[in-house]
């Protein structure tokens, strides 16, 4: 009995010091590397608040959650989380900075480095409508099941590879490009619902999101066909589009995107090397 009294005291003064930040460390797993581009996936206690670099993030009723490392995402990010009653345990993540492919070409026609000034109005309109896609939070559990490609083909362009035209940085490509023919099957990569459906975007041509769920979006671009509609919940696996050459491209691929909100991630670390299942 008063060995435990002893015990009790002990533990009553050490988290009254605030020595006790380490035995105060509450259960966490966290799955993906801490490396700009990356998603992670972590789970603690069910009902905990979570916070990402300040941002609350929303938990399952299992206690999981997911958060997006940017294409450029600083050096360092914090992740935070407070068990209900107890204090919040804070701990500082060094991120791993990526290189990314970078291409200069000089001496372009001004025509080819920055669109028409008249069609300003309808790439802020569009970029709106991509940005309300993005911002959505709901709690779809879809991402937290294993994605699949969704499409077939010859990667030909990379996350974050960036053309310097004219000595202007343009915009990171994003995406990850996969090679098809035009009319080729493009496939829910994980469950979701249609978040946006524009058959006729000014960069991107036919462009589709979905919603997975958690903050989690892909996007599709240079679409030929769309053949889902905006609120639409669709499977993994199921057709959703067809490949196409549409909006500002050369050559008919899919280019599909993964963001966690406004912070763009590789949405090849979320599947198998090309030809494995
Ligand atoms: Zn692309």
């Amino acid at each position: 009995m008063r060995a435990r009294l002893v015990l009790l005291c002990l533990a009553l003064l050490a988290a009254a010091s605030g020595a006790s930040a380490q035995d105060a460390t509450p259960p966490l797993s966290l799955k993906g590397e801490w490396r700009q581009g990356s998603l992670l996936f972590g789970q603690t206690t069910p009902g905990a608040e979570v916070h990402f670099n300040g941002r609350r993030l929303r938990l399952s009723p299992e206690g999981r959650f997911v958060f997006g490392l940017d294409r450029d995402e600083p050096a360092e990010a914090s992740l935070s989380i407070r068990l209900p009653g107890a204090p919040e345990w804070l701990t500082r993540y060094p991120v791993a900075q990526r290189e990314y492919q970078i291409q200069r070409l000089n001496g372009l026609p001004p025509k080819q480095v920055n669109p028409e000034p008249a069609m300003e109005a309808r790439i802020a309109a569009e970029a709106a409508q991509n940005r309300k896609a993005r911002a959505r939070d709901s709690d779809y559990a879809s991402v937290f099941a294993p994605f699949a490609w969704p499409a077939k083909g010859a990667i030909t362009g990379v996350f974050g590879s960036q053309r310097i035209l004219n000595g202007e940085p343009k915009q990171p490509h994003y995406g990850v490009d996969v090679a098809g023919p035009v009319g080729a099957p493009v496939v829910a990569p994980a469950d979701g619902v249609v978040s946006l459906a524009n058959p006729d975007m000014f960069f991107s041509g036919g462009t589709l999101y979905l919603d997975h769920g958690y903050g989690v979006s892909s996007a599709f671009l240079h679409l030929s066909k769309i053949l889902v509609k905006e609120g639409q919940p669709v499977k993994r696996g199921e057709k959703i589009a067809l490949i196409g050459k549409t909006g500002r491209v050369t050559g008919a691929h899919l280019d599909w995107r993964v963001n966690w909100f406004e912070s763009r991630v590789d949405a090849q670390q979320l599947v198998p090397p090309q030809g494995k299942p």
